[in-house]
Formats: C-alpha cells, sequence, structure tokens
C-alpha cells in the first residue's frame, strides 16, 4: 500500500501527496477522524512515503525501507500508543530523546501518536517542546477521533487533516436506527441486541451504511460532549437527540463504542459470520 492507493482517506492522502512533490510538508500534523485503522494508514504511508529508497514522491512500496515500515520495524518510525489510559510524561520524553538524534536508517525519523486526545497535560507541554522547536528530519503525525479534543497549543502547531468524513447522505432511517441504539433507553438488554442482530441480517446490504451512520453519530455525541458545538455536528438538526444522548455516555464508552464499529467493519470485510459480528456490536453498545 501506498499514499496513492489508500481508499478511505484519499482525499487527505492526496493533499499530503501534493505537499510532499512541492516539498512543503508540515513537521507536525494532526490526523482527525474516527476510522482509527484510516489514520494509522495514513500515518504509515506517509512514513513510507518520507523513507522509500525509490520515492516519487509516493513510496514504491516494495524497497526494504517500504517493507520494513509496513511491517512495524522500521527504526526510524515510532508509534507511540497510550499506556493505560493515558499518553504519559515518561513516554513523551522518550520520544523526545529521539528527536534529537539522526535517523538510523531512513531520512526522517517519523513519531505517530495514537490516541492524542488522551495525552496528560504534563505530556503535552513535554510534546510542545518538540513542536515549537522541531528537528528538519523530524516528522510527527497526532492520530485522533477529534482534532478538537487536543490542546490548543499543541493543536495551533499543527497541520489538521480531516479525514473525508463520513458519508452526509446517510439514509434518514439508519440515523434514525443509530440513535435508537444510543439513546441507551432503560429497560434494555442483551435480547434485544439478539433481536436487532437478527433483523439487521435480512437487511445486510444496508449494514456498511448502518456502520457510517453510527459512527456519525457516536462522533457527534463525543464533540458535543468535549466541546458542546453544535456547529460542529455531522447530522444537522439532530442536536436535541445529540443533547439527550450525551450525558448517557462517557467519553471512555464512545470511544468503545467507535472502536466496536470499526472491528465489525472489520469483521465483515474479512467475511466474519454476519448475525455474529452484528450481536457484537449491538450487545456492545447496549
Ligand atoms: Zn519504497
Amino acid at each position: 500500500m501506498s499514499l496513492g492507493n489508500l481508499v478511505g482517506p484519499s482525499r487527505a492522502a492526496r493533499l499530503l501527496l501534493a505537499a510532499l512533490a512541492h516539498g512543503r510538508l508540515a513537521h507536525a500534523h494532526v490526523f482527525a477522524g474516527f476510522s482509527g485503522e484510516s489514520l494509522s494508514a495514513l500515518a504509515l504511508n506517509l512514513a513510507k512515503a518520507l523513507n522509500c529508497e525509490r520515492p516519487n514522491p509516493d513510496a514504491c512500496d516494495s524497497c526494504v525501507a517500504c517493507r520494513k515500515i509496513e511491517g512495524g520495524n522500521h527504526p526510524d518510525v515510532l508509534v507511540v500508543q497510550p499506556d493505560g489510559d493515558s499518553l504519559k510524561l515518561d513516554q513523551i520524553r522518550a520520544m523526545q530523546n529521539r528527536a534529537w538524534r539522526r535517523p538510523g536508517e531512513g531520512r526522517y525519523k517519523v513519531f505517530i501518536l495514537r490516541d492524542a486526545h488522551l495525552l496528560t497535560p504534563e505530556a503535552a507541554n513535554s510534546l510542545l517542546k518538540i513542536l515549537e522547536d522541531p528537528p528538519g528530519d523530524l516528522v510527527i503525525c497526532l492520530l485522533s477521533p477529534n482534532a478538537q479534543a487536543l490542546p490548543a497549543t499543541v493543536l495551533s502547531r499543527c497541520q489538521v487533516l480531516q479525514l473525508d468524513p463520513v458519508s452526509q447522505a446517510t439514509p434518514a432511517d439508519l440515523v434514525d436506527f443509530s440513535e435508537t441504539l444510543l439513546s441507551r433507553d432503560a429497560g434494555r438488554d442483551e435480547l434485544d441486541a439478539l433481536r436487532w442482530a437478527e433483523g439487521w441480517e435480512k437487511r445486510r446490504q444496508e449494514f456498511p451504511g448502518l456502520l457510517d451512520a453510527l459512527q456519525s453519530c457516536l462522533r457527534d455525541v463525543l464533540l458535543w460532549r468535549t466541546t458542546g458545538a453544535s456547529e460542529l455536528l455531522l447530522n444537522t438538526g439532530q442536536e436535541a437527540f445529540v443533547a439527550s444522548a450525551a450525558p448517557r455516555w462517557s467519553q471512555a464508552e464512545l470511544l468503545a463504542g467507535l472502536e466496536a464499529v470499526e472491528r465489525a467493519r472489520r469483521a465483515l470485510a474479512h467475511n466474519a459470520n454476519f448475525r455474529l459480528a452484528a450481536e457484537v456490536l449491538f450487545l456492545s453498545l447496549l
């Protein structure tokens, strides 16, 4: 895989390729969007393009550097993920130490921080020191479902790429069902989840659309919880629903919900049993 043939974040990938071609790539990026898989793919493929032995300006996807990055064992590409429930100061300090060393094999060091909204305030301050004066051979990618959830001081030093928002034209009944799911009405139990999965088995063709709708509703509730800003909602006109659902979910539960949607999408892409994938998803959203 390379930037040029990424399917999900294609618009973002095109923008990065254009920046690479013109030698105007920023040193620090925020890739924001709800598909963790798309965010990681974008960051790793940017790392490939930066360190490929035959860049054009995209990666060749077959040289030793490209293959090492794909396999997660290139010494200049560092992926940092939350330790427990946050990205901690010692993790950023370790990163800081590496920031000033020369790349070991490639041309650039690429640091990828997953779930960057989970930076502790101390870790964010430490990260700022790198962002304020980044070495020329360092590119940082912060991945987060929601750019607005990052500290403003960090955000202001990064180029923000919002991945293509999920379909704005989601059929109303899919949004309605998503809202029913997320309303967390009292008295629901596992039997309801199994019943829903059974019902959706007859509507499998529409299920990918439901996953999009669920993702956009979960994102809206998360955004509302974090910012209270209705103008950023993807599903316009649903402010009343979002405001009523938001208090019933914690941020961690919303993120877990987004992950469950992503897992269902992956399972179905790999031809997993439909009924089982739907059951697991609905059970995890009870
Ligand atoms: Zn290559």
